[in-house]
């Protein structure tokens, strides 16, 4: 059907759940019984596709999916002709050199002449050579952290998120080469008619993450601090301030952004504001 948005996700791995969720989350109804290659959505135009990781940005390129879920990490090192269309905030991790722990390590000069074992290629050769360093770079497609074990490399260059599989093998972390998180690819050329879905699921998107970085909060303050109060309190438009049955008190509510969040509630507690509440936010339209 032509009109149907055609979405591929990893079937089973790291972000497999986060990207499952994701479209629930946004009110997509899916059948995700296992082993399925393809299922479609029961309540909105949209076709997903179950793919490995690797596969993503190539079947967007040409068009097989329309998007797709991959970490920027993948969608680097394919270098497809596709567009990033939206971070997604989850996935995080980041590609890094390391080397054995015993090894010294002053600078990325240090790089210079030894073998890094990876299976990110191309954004390794890039990274060094914007850093003006020869090293050998050996692919090799899984298991790179016990390369230097086995005497197969000086080093590797592979995904981090905690650090803890780098420490129990022996290895340190010394040079971060790519922050990478979650993100939506695009196929090039999408018809309108795609590109109207599309729309629709980014509007939902954004409210989720727009809802997230959102708290909601309510207070009770004597009503001669008010005014006050209302001006430390920004609020979507501006924020509701509803009678008490105690007398000369009101009750207040209002939406607050995440990164103030400790800072604003200091000033409300000083203001005398009582009884604060702090709800998080399921979705948000602004
Ligand atoms: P596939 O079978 O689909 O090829 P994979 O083994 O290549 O799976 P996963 O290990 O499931 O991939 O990781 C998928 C993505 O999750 C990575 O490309 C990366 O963007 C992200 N990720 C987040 N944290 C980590 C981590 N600690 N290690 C590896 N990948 C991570
Ligand atoms: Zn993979």
């Amino acid at each position: 059907m032509e009109n149907m948005l055609k979405i591929a996700i990893q079937k089973s791995g790291r972000l497999s759940e986060d990207s499952i969720n994701l479209l629930q989350k946004c009110g997509i109804k899916i059948n995700t019984s296992l082993n399925r290659l393809k299922t479609e959505a029961e309540n909105f135009p949209l076709e997903i596709y179950f793919l490995r990781d690797d596969d993503i940005p190539k079947y967007v390129e040409d068009g097989v999916a329309d998007i797709g879920i991959v970490g920027e990490n993948v969608l680097f090192e394919k270098n497809k002709n596709v567009k990033k269309a939206l971070n997604l905030g989850f996935g995080k991790c980041r590609l890094s050199i390391a080397l054995p722990k015993d090894k010294q390590y002053k600078s990325i000069k240090d790089l210079q002449g030894l073998k890094i074992a990876t299976t990110y290629t191309t954004i390794l050769s890039n990274f060094l050579k914007e850093n003006k360093v020869k090293a050998e770079i050996h692919e090799i497609s899984g298991s790179v952290e016990i390369a230097p074990s086995i005497g197969l490399a000086d080093a590797i260059c592979d995904l981090v998120s905690s650090g803890s599989t780098l420490l129990s093998n022996g290895l340190k972390e010394v040079e971060v080469v790519l922050k990478s998180q979650a993100v939506i690819i695009q196929h090039a050329n999408l018809t309108k008619a795609k590109r109207v879905l599309l729309e629709k699921l980014f509007f939902r998107i954004n409210a989720l993450q727009t809802a997230k970085n959102n708290k909601y909060i309510l207070l009770n303050a004597p009503n001669k601090k008010l005014e006050k109060i209302c001006s430390i309190l920004p609020g979507m438009k501006s924020p509701t301030i509803l009678p008490l049955a105690k007398k000369d008190w009101s009750s207040i509510h209002s939406v607050i952004n995440e990164d103030e969040f400790w800072d604003i509630i200091e000033k409300l507690k000083d203001e005398g504001a009582q009884g604060i509440l702090v709800v998080p936010i399921e979705k948000m339209i602004i």
